[in-house]
């Protein structure tokens, strides 16, 4: 493919994405494929001959969609939303196009400054701490991260690393022992990243218990350390989450931010979700305590209007990441080095995408107020769904809704009997969502997640359900 065939093929698919994205409503959310239903569809061999791009077009809706669950679709709402907008995907085009690796400075100096200031604006839009902002002059910074799992672990590892040389100083004749003694902290809403980075960190983690509300508080958390200490055992890390998957839960992060500081923890927030929140003023309590954390984490791909990969992390003294995992071999190096971030070592892989093209196409398109009117719209849709559950006597909310998840449930009946609701409900096609369980409670979330869900999308959710559960009940 040269130039001006490129032309004409982007074209066309620029025209398809935009029918996608305009029609997706009509899709069925959830595909009704089996596994393996792809293999039969394609030739056992890569073609030895150059095919037709109009063949490869046609392949799309014969091969793929088929097999597409439909995120962006307003009957979707699974999980957590995943961003997707036109701004973002032109962003994408370029970033490719360029096609840059900027693991240093001198490897696309506009790939590695356009991230440093990106990150300041986006701080500043969600009102962080100063020390977070590499403007404030002082040790902070942001970097863009893949996932929120990659920052759970950079940031863990960097605590770690900090730990062992504090033992090292304090307690020499601990040393030898005293990788093994690391334990980390979380709630138990916490996310399953956040176990995982300790399997991968080689760290002991504790989960510690929540509250009524589900939230991690400072007396159980300083409980849990205390006990730890009392068994030799050297806590050095604690992740607060902010907005956790199961319920939307906010663990209270002034109270583990006075205690990580009391015990000389590294405090780590998750905000993955609910993070994007923070570009309004109203939802800002909710990060009360924040500048008492050592790094702050959310995903702007989850629900700031960024197509995925793009997780924003701010570190309060970044020295100590770029410490805990320098390297320097003599084809890295560069003349510069020292004056300006290398992004290569405050991240896992070396390489990395131009993604701050995403934040700054999005920040320009949207600007301040349209990506908080795109946070209100969502939250108040679903307080939409929420006061319908509640106006049903047969259903209950298990948890407050605060932002844009609703958790429910059929009042006094089984899990089973839940979990049959929800089978029936994905089965239908008509909308997609997922359950969780808390202390034993199953309960259905209903997250308001494509940019494009409108009232009357969730009026027509809310029937769905009314229509599964009068259909369930009478069978039973
Ligand atoms: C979604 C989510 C994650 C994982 O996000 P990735 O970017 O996919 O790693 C972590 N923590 C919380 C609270 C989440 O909601």
């Amino acid at each position: 493919m040269d130039g001006e065939q490129f032309r004409a093929a982007s074209r066309q698919m620029t025209d398809y994405i935009a029918d996608y994205l305009t029609n997706i409503r009509e899709r069925r959310v959830l595909p009704e494929v089996e596994p393996g239903y792809l293999r039969p569809l394609l030739p056992a061999q890569a073609p030895d001959t150059p095919d037709e791009w109009s063949d490869v077009m046609a392949d799309i809706e014969r091969v793929i969609m088929p097999g597409v669950t439909h995120w962006h679709s307003p009957h979707f709402h699974a999980y957590f939303p995943t961003g997707n907008s036109y701004p973002a995907i032109l962003a994408d085009m370029l970033s490719d196009a360029i096609g840059c690796i900027g693991f240093t400075w001198i490897s696309s100096p506009a790939c590695t400054e356009l991230e440093v200031v990106m990150l300041d604006w986006l701080g500043q839009l969600l009102d962080l701490p100063s020390q977070f902002l590499a403007a404030s002059g002082g040790k902070g910074g942001g970097v863009i991260q893949g996932t929120a799992s990659e920052a759970t672990l950079v940031a863990m590892l960097s605590a770690k690393t900090k730990m062992l040389k504090q033992v090292k100083k304090d307690k020499p004749y601990m040393a030898d022992n005293a990788a093994a003694a690391l334990v980390g902290y979380g709630s138990d809403q916490a996310h399953s990243s956040v176990e995982r980075a300790g399997m991968m960190a080689g760290v002991k983690m504790r989960q510690v218990a929540s509250d009524d509300n589900f939230a991690m508080r400072g007396p159980q958390l300083r409980e849990a350390i205390l006990k730890d200490k009392a068994l030799g055992l050297i806590p050095f890390f604690v992740v607060g989450t902010m907005g956790a998957t199961p319920a939307c839960s906010f663990d209270n992060l002034r109270e583990i931010g006075e205690v990580a500081q009391e015990f000389g923890l590294w405090c780590h927030v998750d905000a993955a979700y609910a993070g994007s929140a923070m570009v309004c003023e109203e939802f800002r309590y909710l990060m009360d305590g924040v500048e008492l954390a050592d790094s702050f984490n959310f995903n702007p791909h989850k629900w700031l209007l960024v197509n995925f990969d793009c997780s924003a992390m701010w570190i309060k003294d970044a020295s100590e990441v770029v410490e805990a995992f320098n390297v320097d071999p003599l084809y890295l190096k560069h003349e510069q080095q020292g004056q300006v971030p290398d992004y290569r070592h405050w991240q896992i892989p070396l390489g990395r995408r131009f993604r701050s093209l995403k934040l700054w196409f999005v920040m320009r398109l949207y600007g301040k107020h349209g990506l908080q009117a795109h946070i209100r719209k969502q939250v108040d849709l679903a307080h939409q769904f929420e006061t319908r559950v509640k106006k049903d006597p047969r259903f209950e909310i298990i948890a407050p809704v605060t932002l844009g998840l609703v958790c429910f449930r059929l009042k006094k009946r089984s899990n089973e009997v839940n979990e049959t609701l929800l089978k029936n409900l994905n089965a239908g096609g008509v909308i997609h969502l997922v359950p969780a369980k808390i202390k034993d409670t199953y309960f259905l979330r209903f997250a308001v997640c494509s940019r494009l869900t409108e009232p009357q999308d969730v009026d027509e959710a809310w029937q769905e359900v009314l229509k599964q559960t009068d259909l369930l009940l009478q069978e039973i």
